[in-house]
């Protein structure tokens, strides 16, 4: 299991950020239940969430970012 570097935690933090802010992609309310995710694949980590809006019951998953792995 690879650890996250701390680009990757200043990553997740920037993410985590951005859907507070913005909130549920259907209605806007802004206290959904989120999960991060980093899944890595050969050459590529991606960042996704699983968002879950406790209002209009919206469950969805967003790709937040991608990174090449060096
Ligand atoms: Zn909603």
């Amino acid at each position: 299991m690879l650890q996250p570097d701390e680009e990757d935690i200043a990553i997740l933090e920037n993410v985590t950020y951005e859907t507070l802010r913005k909130g549920c992609k259907e209605c806007g309310f802004r206290h959904v239940v989120f999960q991060t995710c980093i899944s890595v694949e050969k050459d590529v980590k991606v960042f996704f969430m699983n968002i879950e809006c406790p209002k209009c019951k919206e469950d969805y998953t967003e790709i937040m970012h991608m990174k090449e792995i060096e």
